[in-house]
């Protein structure tokens, strides 16, 4: 398929380096095609980013059948620009249209149209050290039609944009809370699937905890309220002793690309890792007894995001000494440098644009 290409009479102006925020500063053009149950995917193009017309009806709307996913583009000191692990995002994104009875993309197609639109935004790729453009991929479901089952028709879309770096003043510990009354997602679910509802679903308990002066909810099982799933918008690890834990994928997590990569470090380096449950009674015993050295999330967004308390209930676990510790850190250095394209890419994780 051609890639029709229309661009904007006038370019726009990226933000500095230091002004950047994240999700404001959307670059001039964007990717979208069209899905119809006759054509497939079709009339794929670039075109200048402006706002979208839809149905008031359209389904999207109402029954919210609609998936995304996130990822970075970075730029090298020698001013190459680099996907980290690209494809995996797509593969998910197709694992996340199946869970959403959402038709499939081809992932070489959409690699191709993501590396075209790169190649034209380039300048909207800042250069300091932390800072990137966020590529957000997403499809929505644009029947006009009241009535719940699946659309016939879809619209894909990846728009970009250009981010601060997360830790403009060094990685900071943050602080969570543990709710006990809410879920994100339970087994059987959608919890593993990047679906826009379970980010609405996640709101009531977010605004408790930020009331309370905590940055994310941590979330339990559904089913008991004991075992530990994830936080917010990223996958979660424990260091106790010396081994790393993070739940394993139970259905009702999603499955981080950040946290595969963790992952696969930890086992490369020959640090004992285990996917496992971990309960929150465990967690306080790890404390309790000293044993509990670490805790941190993992995400595209943060790359690395170390925790220093963890609120439950009327318990509150002081993790650490206020600095990020060790091996939050010697991950964080490991995943920057890859990205950043500083260290070699031993693990064939990049995919360079230009
Ligand atoms: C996207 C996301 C993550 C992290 O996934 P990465 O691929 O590492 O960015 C974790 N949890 C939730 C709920 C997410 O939406």
């Amino acid at each position: 398929m051609e890639i029709a290409v229309t661009r904007v009479g006038q370019a726009g102006t990226r933000p500095k380096d230091e002004d950047l925020g994240f999700g404001t500063a959307f670059t001039d053009h964007m990717f979208v095609m069209d899905y119809s149950t006759d054509k497939g995917w079709h009339d794929p193009r670039i075109e200048p980013f402006a706002p979208v017309t839809l149905s008031p009806a359209a389904m999207v709307f109402h029954y919210g059948q609609a998936i995304f996913e996130g990822l970075k583009a970075y730029k090298t000191p020698e001013k190459k620009v680099q996907l980290f692990r690209a494809r995996d995002n797509f593969d998910r994104l197709n694992r996340s249209a199946r869970g959403l009875c959402i038709p499939e993309v081809d992932i070489d197609f959409v690699m191709d149209a993501l590396k075209q639109l790169l190649k034209l935004e380039k300048d909207w790729i800042p250069e300091t050290l932390g800072t990137s453009l966020y590529i957000r991929p997403f499809i929505i479901a644009t029947d006009p039609f009241l009535g719940v089952r699946s659309s016939f028709t879809f619209k894909f879309f990846i728009i970009l944009c250009s981010v601060g770096a997360y830790y403009a003043g060094g990685l900071a510990p943050v602080k969570i809370w543990v709710s006990k009354d809410h879920v994100r997602a339970v087994p059987g679910g959608v919890g593993e699937f990047k679906t826009a509802g379970n980010y609405a679903a996640s709101l009531n308990a977010g605004e408790i905890a930020k009331k309370q002066g905590y940055a994310q909810v941590l979330w339990l099982d559904a089913l008991e309220r004991k075992y530990v799933e994830e936080v917010g918008a990223m996958n979660i690890f424990f260091v106790i002793d010396d081994e790393l834990v993070t739940p394993n994928l139970t259905g009702s997590i999603l499955p981080g690309i950040t946290r595969f990569s963790v992952i696969d470090l930890a086992k490369k380096w020959g640090m004992p890792v285990s996917e496992r449950k971990i309960s929150m009674d465990e967690v306080l015993d790890a404390h309790a007894s000293g044993r509990l050295k670490e805790v941190f999330g993992s995400g595209t967004a943060a790359v690395i995001s170390p925790v220093g308390e963890i609120c439950y209930g009327d318990r509150v676990l002081h993790i650490g000494d206020g600095n990020p510790g060790p091996v939050a850190m010697k991950f964080y250095q490991a995943l920057t440098s890859i990205q950043y394209g500083t260290a070699k890419d031993t693990e064939n994780w990049i995919e360079p644009v230009v």
